[in-house]
């Protein structure tokens, strides 16, 4: 029986033997191709909430959000620009870096959505597994940050190859997902342990602010950069990074964009970064308790500064390859 699907954005793990039902003219092996390897993860909107306490992990706070799209914004192709204008809601009045936060704005109405902000590993480990991670609090497989960007990049892949997609997902609500979580999986502490929640569990001091280390990296590390550097001007922020880009970072660029064999769209690599980075300046000398000042503040920020540079230029990559009608869906 044909697996019914709505214009939700709501999703579920597909059984991958469903998919020729669910796909259309699609084949299937054209869209397990989109995903990587051999995870073949497909999901699409559907019917079942997964109502469960959600604890309070947040994301790149809105300035990071904004900050990332708008990198990202500059970087796409004139072709991919109009094609992403024509999927904006009207609120965004033209423009991506509007919607960034929207996914969670959302996240309280669409509960199923709120375990999709992050990928936890066990405690300690600071190596991330797709099969082993990504997967919600029940343990339901696909649900975490990483596969929700391999869903809604393929939902995006197959209304761009094929017009019956286009009416059986939201794809305005797609595009804002996916800027959104690539951004997410860009943030060391969206790829936590499990354990303290990603940090939210670990209470600390701001300077004198009470606060926890999620949320120093989602927000505070940004907030005091922008009032003590950038005037309090998320705008002088995000052009001294992309004069960073195009001064020392140029020769990264193409690196930071290429996805392994071609593929679309890679979210591991970045969450491989994003723990590596978590055990490396995010937990290092943040035990609960103690208090974060100028040190940690100081060798931080540049890291945050080059997530936040890596998100924009990542998610223009994969923008441009999903709408580029140049692309192939699948790998040759
Ligand atoms: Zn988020």
């Amino acid at each position: 029986m044909a697996m019914k699907v709505g214009l939700s954005s709501r999703v579920f793990a597909l059984n991958t033997t469903h998919l020729s039902e669910v796909l259309d003219n699609t084949s299937r092996a054209e869209a397990a191709a989109v995903v990587m390897g051999s995870w073949k993860v497909f999901w699409v909107s559907g019917a079942i909430v997964f109502l469960q306490m959600i604890p309070a992990i947040l994301s790149w706070g809105q300035h990071g959000h904004y900050a990332t799209c708008k990198i990202a914004e500059r970087l796409l192709t004139d072709g991919v620009r109009a094609a992403v204008k024509e999927l904006l809601p009207e609120f965004a009045n033209g423009e991506l870096a509007a919607v960034c936060s929207w996914a969670d704005d959302i996240r309280f109405h669409y509960r199923w959505s709120s375990d999709l902000h992050f990928v936890d590993t066990p405690d300690f480990r600071c190596q991330y597994e797709y099969c082993r991670d990504c997967h919600d609090p029940a343990g339901h497989k696909n649900r975490c940050v990483t596969g929700a960007i391999y869903n809604y990049t393929l939902q995006l892949m197959l209304a761009n190859h094929n017009s019956v997609s286009e009416r059986k997902y939201n794809l305005t609500e797609a595009l804002m997902f996916l800027s959104h979580f690539i951004g997410d999986v860009h943030q060391p502490l969206h790829v936590g342990f499990t354990g303290d929640l990603g940090g939210n569990t670990i209470q600390a001091h701001w300077y004198r602010r009470k606060t926890n280390l999620h949320h120093v990296w989602d927000t505070m590390i940004i907030d005091s950069a922008l009032k003590k550097y950038y005037d309090l001007d998320l705008t002088n922020m995000i052009t001294a990074i992309q004069r960073n880009i195009s001064d020392n970072w140029s020769d990264d660029m193409g690196s930071w964009e290429a996805c392994a064999s071609n593929y679309t769209v890679c979210p591991n690599p970045y969450a491989t970064e994003s723990i590596d980075l978590a055990c490396k300046y995010a937990y290092r000398n943040a035990t609960p308790g103690s208090t974060l000042e100028d040190d940690y503040f100081l060798s931080r920020l540049p890291v945050v500064e080059k997530r936040l540079a890596q998100g924009g230029i990542r998610l223009a990559a994969t923008l441009n390859r999903i709408f580029s009608s140049q692309s192939p869906i699948s790998v040759a």
